[in-house]
């Protein structure tokens, strides 16, 4: 038994967050004396080791996720389809379900390209491209691109790999009038997940921007899901018409995209989040501290495959979604490094949108300017 195995090291793992009763913040266990920092990069580095020794695949719990979620994601679309002619309105009320579902799907696609979901590299490849028609994300591409993710996140100096582009406050002052509005309406909710995302998802991942053009396997993948989605979206559209498949598939996409974009930016942006330069930086840190532990309601553990369970993805990529709870529960001490965001309290994150290297924390817009008058 897994519980058995780590029980040795469960007195280690406690003195992750030093005091039980106060479950000290990030911030306070990332502005901890350097024998007690030490001591919790030891100790996590400890755990992920133990979490990286272990083979997670569970090739027939994987296969029942997706005999249960991929039947019933076509389910949808179909009777979405069935609707769109004379019922619009619950055309629209079924997206919402039906994107629940592609988001769970992204999520297994996201596992297939991190090795966990099965244990055949090909299982992981297939599955993974066949999801990536739907989520319109190439497969080897963005598991590169997130792979980097893994690698740099909250490196301040080595941003802009798969983040939610994020600037310091002195980086801020230094803009023009019209850089900071840039970035005042990139960093708005109704623009970030109602435009931001949903382009990047339709528009902007079929073609190969940045490192991607000097990248041939990432240029193979994108011309890849582009001939497939020409094929299956075009096939669609010459059997049923244009129109009613993008009535019924761009509902879909965009609230998917907008729900995959306030997970990603939920997931490492909030008042404690860890930002540090590369001679700070650790990774073990980057993935405890800088990684929260978003506590949904089961439903929607559900429905986004587990991923609210970030810090321990960011600790051992190699867990599977539909293990990453037990890891938590093994290792209860790992929340307390961890940032904890109940759905309400996420939504007050929104305002953070600065790195305060000084304080070490996100500030919000209105702080910037308080802090200069
Ligand atoms: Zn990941």
């Amino acid at each position: 038994m897994f519980t058995d195995a780590i029980a040795g090291r469960r007195v280690a793992a406690s003195q992750l967050c030093g005091n039980r009763e106060t479950g000290a913040a990030p911030s306070a266990y990332a502005a901890s004396g350097s024998e007690a920092r030490r001591s919790v990069k030891t100790v996590t580095s400890q755990i992920a080791q133990h979490f990286a020794a272990r083979d997670w695949t569970n090739n027939r719990r994987s296969l029942v996720q997706v005999a249960c979620t991929l039947p019933a994601f076509v389910a949808g679309l179909a009777a979405m389809a069935a609707t769109v002619e004379d019922a619009y309105w619950a055309t629209l009320l079924l997206a919402i379900p039906t994107a629940g579902l592609l988001v769970r799907l992204f999520i297994f696609q996201h596992d297939c390209g991190h090795g966990s979901f099965f244990s055949s590299r090909a299982a992981n490849g297939i599955l993974g491209r066949l999801i990536s028609i739907f989520t319109m994300t190439p497969y080897e591409h963005w598991k590169r691109s997130h792979a980097a993710h893994h690698a740099t996140s909250g490196n301040l100096d080595d941003r802009g790999k798969g983040d939610v582009p994020t600037i310091t406050l002195n980086e801020y002052r230094e803009m023009s009038p019209l850089g900071r509005l840039g970035y005042r309406i990139f960093r708005h909710p109704v623009f970030l997940l109602g435009v931001g995302v949903p382009i990047n998802f339709i528009i902007l991942q079929r073609f190969p921007l940045g490192e991607a053009a000097r990248d041939p396997i990432s240029l193979r993948s994108i011309a890849e899901l582009n001939v497939m989605m020409l094929a299956v979206y075009g096939g669609a559209m010459a059997l049923f018409g244009i129109a009613p498949v993008v009535a019924v598939y761009l509902p879909v996409i965009v609230v998917a995209a907008a729900i995959g974009g306030w997970l990603f930016f939920i997931q490492h942006n909030y008042e404690e989040a860890y930002w540090r330069h590369s001679d700070d930086w650790t990774f073990h840190e980057a993935s405890l501290a800088g990684s929260s532990y978003y506590d949904l309601p089961a439903v929607l553990h559900w429905f986004t495959g587990n991923i609210g369970y970030h810090h321990i993805h960011h600790l051992c990529c190699r867990v599977p979604n539909h293990r990453l709870r037990d890891c938590m529960t093994a290792f209860p001490e790992l929340n307390r490094g961890a940032k904890r965001l109940s759905l309400r309290e996420s939504f007050g994150c929104w305002k953070f949108a600065l790195w305060d290297d000084d304080a070490r924390q996100m500030i919000s817009f209105k702080d910037a300017e308080r802090s200069r008058s």
